[in-house]
């Protein structure tokens, strides 16, 4: 059985480390093409101000805030006409997959900055490509991940912390379902089975969270960079990222795509809908139970979601969680990574519990 790992180029953290981004253009070329968000390109006196200044001969382009094909192609023609050499993403994760798929179709080195920790998406070979009206249009899968990603955790302290909480329930489900894959010898996101080192990755992930999360979390709500809050920015970013791209992704994530079809959760984030999908996993097989406690009990310490309703979903009907279940288990879904035979009736019925168990811990 041939493994497979992808990795980013060069992964950079910590407190100000925005300063070093000179040094880390100048490994690549000479010049870059900069993709930002408003708020960096608005922030006069803030951590982005000084650094912008440094970069002479780059040109900041505002992003549009959509990751879509108009947008991309816009920015493709501007960076074509411009004698850049290196292309760099500024913000959140739209902004970050747009500058993915620039430099993939420029054939140029990316280098990206998220500005908050609520994803793994950065350090991946992947971008989510939407229509311009904000409707999922595909996965754009490239050849390979970015250059280089550096992560400001000052930056990432600023930022709202539910940025932060989203990323470690985006990040949790990583151990569980990369597990899940190592079992059933399930495949990765490169469609071949991951390497020991991305399991071990994973499982760093998990006991990090565990330990730091709580700390990490108050860090955040007090704007302060400490210990706990770089070893979270790491493991929502990095570890998180190298887990489920290299380890592979199974129930959790199946289940989040399911209840994207519900236009409820729409104003909740990717990992606060992944977190309800982990929930739900640990009742789709016979979990010991101190597993389904530390899964609810770790949520519940750091505020994320723990039943439907915490994500919008109010008195759901039984034909919303049959649409929720079986858009779960589509073909092809990574719920198929389960090392058991999964059936829409069963994922319905561990949403049921999951929500059931969430509930009853509210009324405590
Ligand atoms: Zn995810």
């Amino acid at each position: 059985m041939i493994s497979t790992s992808i990795f980013p180029g060069r992964y950079v953290q910590g407190d100000q480390a925005l300063n070093i981004l000179p040094e880390e253009i100048a490994r690549h070329g000479k010049s870059a093409f900069i993709i930002a968000d408003k708020f960096v390109t608005d922030n006069s006196s803030g951590p982005f101000k000084e650094v912008l200044e440094q970069l002479n001969d780059c040109k900041v382009q505002l992003f549009g805030g959509e990751c879509c094909d108009d947008e991309i192609d816009k920015l493709c023609d501007r960076f074509a006409n411009d004698s850049t050499e290196v292309i760099i993403g500024i913000g959140g994760g739209k902004t970050l997959d747009t500058a993915k798929v620039v430099g993939y179709k420029q054939s140029c080195p990316v280098i990206l900055i998220p500005t908050i920790a609520s994803t793994d998406a950065p350090c991946s070979a992947l971008s989510v490509i939407y229509n311009s009206d904000g409707s999922f249009n595909r996965y754009e899968v490239l050849p390979h991940n970015p250059d280089v990603v550096l992560v400001d955790t000052n930056v990432v302290s600023q930022a709202p912390v539910r940025f932060l909480v989203a990323g470690m329930g985006d990040a949790f489900a990583t151990w569980f379902e990369a597990e899940d894959c190592r079992l059933k010898r399930g495949t990765n996101m490169t469609g071949r089975v991951g390497p020991l080192s991305a399991y071990a990755l994973a499982k760093l992930c998990h006991e990090i969270l565990l330990e730091y999360g709580v700390y990490a979390k108050r860090a955040c709500e007090s704007n302060i960079v400490t210990p706990a809050l770089e070893h979270v920015v790491e493991a929502n970013t990095l570890l998180s990222g190298l887990g489920f791209e290299s380890g592979g992704l199974a129930a959790a994530h199946a289940i989040h795509n399911g209840l994207t079809t519900i236009a409820a959760t729409h104003n909740y984030y990717h990992g606060e809908k992944v977190a309800i999908g982990l929930q739900a996993m640990m009742f789709l097989t016979d979990r010991p139970s101190k597993t389904i406690d530390l899964v609810f009990d770790f949520c519940q310490s750091i505020g994320l979601p723990i039943c439907l309703e915490d994500i919008g979903m109010i008195d759901p009907t039984e034909d919303e969680l049959i649409k929720v279940a079986k858009r779960a288990c589509a073909e092809g879904e990574t719920i198929h990574n389960e090392p058991y035979e999964v059936t829409h009736r069963k994922v319905m019925h561990c949403i049921k519990a999951a929500d059931a168990e969430g509930r009853r811990r509210k009324r405590l």
